[in-house]
């Protein structure tokens, strides 16, 4: 099968492909046909209108039956069906085919969709119907494509672009939003219909559910249980000793303490303390492994307004004993991502922001999110302490920790457990500042949580 468009073949299975032994559409009917037979044929075609047209070609030794017949809706277009025969040599009847293409649109799991340019459908599939959550074709009918259906209008502006340019798409990814509101990630192939003076009309295409989404956490459920199983054993092994140590020397101090001096007590303890804190390493050590468990959940359209609203609830009862000013902006864009993972950035940056206040000053923290072209970038900025920038990439680290934080309870490890969530979602993390003259730190957390195929910009 395939269509056949001004003399070009546009579109078809794999079957047709491997039968003229060609690799990619589109390509000239001269690969398939000598030109003086193409031009009798789009003779004949002119003169028969709509009726449709067969022919016999002889490929590699096989004979084959063709059927060709004009598209209702654009009568640029010729479907071309091509059938191998044994001898035979009459045409498939055209109901024969009209019905066999009806079947195929009924029971076809992708969608199969005909649109204006203006932005509604004109037919869609059931099984399309199905992926959008809805429960008819007629509620389908009345959606407004642009709104109601794309999660960012602007992809379906610059598709139009490209099908304007190309005539058609293939594999064009874009979210769409289902009845429910959840996401739903397609992958689009589709063409240009075009009127007699090759206005676009409107486009017909199939557009497939992606379940990249499931891929994708198939992938990480694997690596993860291979990194929290390698992390878990080294904990382990690293435990027992510093349970040992703090053992012995509380033992040490209980029965031999009074035969130290006051130099040798101090001695143990700092001992005492500092394998204390090596327990609270291999701890926060675990929360590194199981960051990966958060990204899991399934991805939501997120009102980020709210969403950091009730962080800072949370946090304001957290240090209910410091009076902290937040500033959080307004119209805060609505984002697409798993909530845990959010919360999780956002309640860290937010805490390191009051963590690391300057003493003499209240602390003050600004928060705030815009969208830019394919991303949306939140920042989070405050009046504390700064950070030198000779430190500004090392603190992501696990376990790296600034200066002056002797007195700040923590193990350097949220910033790198932030920085794990957004390499996983392919987003970024970065800080601005100076020593003494407050932080700024940056998200940006990209639009498509699907790596847009370069082919399509
Ligand atoms: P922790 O707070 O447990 O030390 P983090 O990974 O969250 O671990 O932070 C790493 C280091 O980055 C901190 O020790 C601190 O020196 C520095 N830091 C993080 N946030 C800020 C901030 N808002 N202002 C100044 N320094 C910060």
């Amino acid at each position: 099968m395939a269509v056949l468009k001004n003399s070009l073949f546009v579109d078809g299975n794999e079957f047709f492909l491997s039968i003229v032994q060609a690799e990619t559409f589109p390509f000239g009917i001269e690969h398939v046909l000598n030109p003086s037979d193409a031009g009798k044929i789009f003779d004949v075609l002119k003169k028969k209108g709509d009726s449709p047209l067969f022919l016999e070609l002889e490929r590699n030794g096989k004979k084959y039956g063709v059927s060709l017949f004009r598209s209702v809706k654009d009568t640029a277009k010729q479907f071309w069906l091509m059938t191998e025969r044994d001898g035979a040599s009459d045409g498939i009847p055209i109901q024969e085919v009209a019905q066999k293409y009806q079947r195929l649109f009924e029971n076809v799991k992708d969608a199969v969709f005909a649109s204006t340019v203006e932005g509604r459908f004109l037919d869609i599939n059931p099984a399309g119907v199905e992926m959008l959550g809805y429960t008819s074709k007629e509620e389908v009918l009345k959606l407004n494509i642009l709104t109601d259906l794309y999660y960012y209008p602007e992809d379906r502006l610059k598709y139009q672009k490209i099908i304007a340019e190309k005539g058609y798409v293939k594999d064009y990814e874009v979210v769409f939003k289902k009845k429910d509101r959840t996401p739903l990630f397609v992958s689009m192939s589709n063409i240009a219909v075009y009127d007699e003076d090759k206005k676009v009309l409107g486009y017909e295409g199939i557009f497939r559910d992606l379940t990249r989404q499931k891929q994708i956490e198939e992938e990480l459920r694997a690596k993860n249980a291979q990194l929290e199983s390698y992390v878990y054993s080294v904990s382990h092994d690293l435990k027992s000793p510093i349970i040992a140590i703090q053992g012995f020397s509380r033992l040490l101090m209980k029965k031999h303490g009074e035969n130290f001096e006051q130099e040798g007590r101090e001695l143990l303890e700092r001992i005492m303390n500092t394998a204390k804190r090596a327990e609270r390493m291999i701890a926060d050590l675990l929360i590194f492994a199981k960051a990966e468990k958060g990204v899991r959940g399934d991805f939501e359209f997120i009102d980020s307004q709210r969403e950091i609203q009730s962080i800072i609830e949370e946090l304001k009862i957290k240090w209910k004993q410091r009076p902290v000013t937040f500033v959080l902006s307004e119209n805060l864009p609505e984002i697409l991502f798993h909530r845990g993972s959010f919360r999780q950035i956002m309640s860290n940056l937010i805490d390191n922001a009051i963590k690391y206040s300057q003493q003499e000053m209240s602390p003050q923290v600004f928060i705030d999110g815009r969208k830019e072209r394919d991303s949306v970038v939140f920042s989070v900025a405050d009046n504390g302490i700064g950070i030198d920038p000779s430190l500004h990439e090392k603190i992501f680290d696990v376990f790296e920790r600034g200066e002056a934080t002797e007195d700040v309870e923590g193990t350097g490890i949220g910033l790198s457990i932030i920085k794990r969530i957004l390499e996983i979602h392919h987003g970024d993390i970065w800080v601005e500042s100076k020593k003494g003259e407050g932080a700024t730190f940056y998200v940006r957390l990209p639009a498509r949580t699907l790596e847009r195929d370069e082919r399509h910009q």
